[in-house]
């Protein structure tokens, strides 16, 4: 960008603290003529005045040195021509604060180094932060949307013809989208449709209704959007999100369609029961499981498997094989209240019938606990909280169980016609290839220990979202759910799925980063094959050709940077986010001389929770060292070690990476940057050997958004230890 016009609020404290005419005399000093400053930038009058002067001076780039570019991105937006925002605001007049030895808060005139006031540091880093933005926007090129030259499919494919799948494609079509759905059994419907009953799924949530699913298959039958294929399965997916080329195969016979986004609703397989023999599974013939039982019921008659027998009583064990370490180590959710309507079958055949429910735990979901109380008033349902220590045959086909530790303070011994036993679910992908996929990262999605098995990538911010853009989970694929939750599992998933085709049309990414139009481009003659993008990239977006160059799937591609920070050629480079841009831009900053103590600290923080942290920490006048400079990335996965080079080589006394928690409870938004940063510290260690720097200069943390008082403290502690090593000897070179 050539014409580059600078732009600084004068209100929200920013004139309050800083000199406004030093920082107009420092956008000039980097050659920008067009140097404006004004109240209220953000008022319509101020917004006027921005666009005014665009047409005035032809602009290209503004800068706006005024608040957080986390707020006020409506405003602040003049189309073609490109913006940055210099966080004058929150990043330095509302979270620095010169502080005395108990952290009481003193003048902006207190001596902080030798002849130095805090105000004379408060001054040099918004300076500094001028100098960066004038550099960024130099280096700066305008994103365009990514347009592929194929045509976009707008179909949505759905896999599973449960009450998920079913409800996503009636979903899908009322919203006036094509749908395929494809379902591996001739019939439709899953589980649900041999079930007797289930709970309501609206309020009062007491009583039992017929299953839903039949009234959803006759619906999702005679809709004209929705092509449905039974007996059929997903051979193949490859290509991406718009552009996806999925080969569905039916009794042999292979079929080639275009898709543009897929929601994943393969459902569930109940826990294999031989595994709990030591509940009686497979050795005593009156042992059943809850998937059995209902079956029976469905079928009309309760009978003991033995002898045919009526069942009169029977003893429902909940939690079998689950919330056990040996076993499932989740609750399953659903089987709790599967067990209280078991019970009240039993109870409506036969009004003499006893069911005896023995838990060691037990929770009905949501309002379901209007029906656990309805089942509680009933005098022939039996619940107690126990351990089940022994289920053996007892005389005339009946089943003995002992139970310990019941609420009554003994154990018990129980005779009953059968044992149901609450078996949980496990999705389809842990045991069946469903997807198929034609990625370089493999046929299916990415298992993480944490979610065992089930297809998602992060829980907390992005329920519905695998780690395969373009493809959503919902209902028991996704997590362990009852009917109720699937079907609104189901219409989130099919509302991201639009979402997807909807961002594809524009051409920006889908998530997280929504309004993001730059995507990583790449210089493949400087490539060397080394295949660091092409493992790294947490996403799958990038295949591979028979040399091992990168294949780019733009759509595929959530804009983490990844591929950026890895790339040790650094020919992967972003519109607006380069190795370039970011090198000038530690360039572009003042380093005092050395020796007079004035510590210079360099933060790249991520901008998914550490960055939003930050401003928090603003609105609540908390401090960081005025020492530090903030660099936003896109995730600590996109630093590149050639920003520690730079920063080093430049005179920067000390790095600060702050990214999201990763490991077992991650919270990385882009899944495993902040844990691939961590394990790029080898090589940043090496860079500092070469330099013969303490390896302690160079430092990352993890944070969540609300940790405020954490990072504060970080940032203290660092300055202070890096302080301790003294100055970086490259200072003033
Ligand atoms: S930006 Fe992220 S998602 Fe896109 S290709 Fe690079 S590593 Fe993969
Ligand atoms: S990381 Fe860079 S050098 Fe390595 S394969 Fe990817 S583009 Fe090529």
């Amino acid at each position: 960008m050539d014409k580059i016009g600078v732009f600084i609020c004068k209100s929200c404290d920013i004139a309050n603290r800083l000199s406004i005419d030093e920082l107009e005399a420092v956008a000039r000093e980097q050659g920008v003529t067009s140097v404006y400053s004004s109240d209220f930038l953000c008022s319509k009058e101020g917004k006027e005045f921005i666009n005014s002067k665009i047409q005035e001076d032809g602009l290209d780039a503004v800068s706006i040195a005024a608040c957080s570019f986390r707020v006020n991105y409506d405003v602040f937006n003049f189309g073609k021509t490109a913006v940055d925002r210099v966080n004058l605001r929150e990043g330095v007049v509302w979270s620095r604060f010169p502080l005395g030895e108990n952290g009481e808060r003193l003048e902006d005139t207190a001596e902080i180094a030798s002849g130095v006031t805090f105000k004379d540091e408060l001054m040099a880093l918004a300076k500094d932060y001028i100098r960066m933005s004038v550099a960024k926007l130099r280096s700066y090129k305008l994103p365009e949307p990514f347009k592929p030259e194929e045509e976009l499919s707008q179909t949505i494919l759905v896999i599973g013809g449960g009450v998920a799948g079913l409800t996503a494609a009636i979903e899908s079509a009322k919203a006036g989208y094509e749908v395929v759905l494809v379902e591996k059994e001739k019939v439709l419907g899953g589980f649900a449709a041999q079930m007797k009953a289930h709970c309501e799924t609206k309020a009062p949530y007491r009583n039992l209704v017929e299953p839903v699913v039949k009234g959803l298959i006759q619906e999702a039958e005679s809709n004209d959007k929705i092509k449905i294929y039974k007996g059929a399965v997903v051979s193949n997916i490859s290509g991406g999100p718009g552009l996806y080329n999925v080969k569905i195969n039916q009794g042999g016979k292979e079929e080639e369609l275009k898709i543009g986004a897929i929601v994943l609703a393969a459902g569930f397989k109940p826990y294999d029961p031989t595994k709990l023999e030591h509940l009686g599974y497979g050795v005593i013939p009156n042992v059943i499981t809850n998937v059995e039982f209902e079956k029976m019921a469905a079928h009309g008659k309760l009978a003991r498997p033995s002898d045919g027998a009526p069942i009169k009583s029977a003893l429902f064990i909940l939690c079998a094989g689950q919330r056990d370490e040996n076993h499932l180590p989740y609750c399953s959710s659903y089987c709790c209240l599967s067990s209280l309507k078991q019970a009240s079958y039993l109870r409506d055949a036969d009004p003499e019938a006893k069911a005896y429910i023995i838990y060691e735990y037990i929770r009905t979901m949501g309002i379901y606990e209007n029906f656990y109380k309805t089942l509680q008033d009933d005098p022939g349902v039996f619940l107690t909280k126990g351990q089940v220590s022994s289920v053996k045959e007892g005389e005339n086909g009946k089943v003995r169980v002992t139970v310990e530790n019941t609420l009554f303070g003994e154990s018990i011994e129980i005779e009953v016609d059968a044992v149901i036993l609450a078996v949980g679910m496990v999705p389809v992908t842990a045991e069946e290839a469903v997807l198929n996929l034609e990625y370089r990262q493999g046929p299916a999605l990415p298992e993480l220990e944490l979610f065992y098995g089930y297809a998602d990538s992060n829980y907390i911010c992005f329920p519905y979202e695998t780690r395969r853009t373009g493809i959503y989970a919902a209902g028991a694929v996704h997590q362990p759910m009852t009917i109720d939750q699937a079907i609104e599992d189901a219409r989130g998933a099919a509302l991201k799925a639009i979402q997807c085709l909807k961002a594809i049309e524009v051409g920006h990414a889908v998530h997280p980063r929504t309004w993001d139009y730059a995507y990583p481009e790449w210089d493949l003659k400087m490539c060397t094959q080394c295949k660091r993008c092409t493992e790294e990239c947490p996403f799958g977006a990038l295949n591979e050709d028979e040399k091992a160059f990168p294949i780019p799937f733009i759509t595929r591609c959530r804009r983490c940077g990844t591929c950026f920070g890895a790339c040790p050629q650094r020919i992967i480079n972003f519109k607006d986010y380069s190795i370039d841009m970011i090198g000038s831009m530690i360039k572009a900053t003042e380093m005092p001389e050395q020796g007079y103590e004035q510590y210079r600290f360099v933060a790249f923080v991520c901008e998914n929770d550490a960055y939003p942290a930050l401003d928090m920490l603003a609105y609540k006048r908390m401090s960081i060292p005025v020492s530090i400079r903030v660099i936003p990335v896109r995730c600590l996965g996109a630093v590149n070690v050639s920003f520690v080079k730079d920063a080093m080589s430049k005179g920067y006394d000390g790095i600060l990476l702050l990214g999201c928690k990763y490991g077992e409870n991650y919270q990385c938004h882009f899944i495993k940057g902040s844990e691939l940063a961590n394990r790029r510290m080898e090589n940043v260690q090496e860079t500092l050997q070469q330099l013969a720097l303490e390896m302690e200069r160079v430092t990352i943390d993890t944070v969540a958004i609300d940790e405020l008082e954490k990072i504060t403290h970080k940032c203290q502690e660092f300055a202070e230890i890096i302080k301790s090593y003294g100055e970086n000897p490259f200072k003033g070179w």
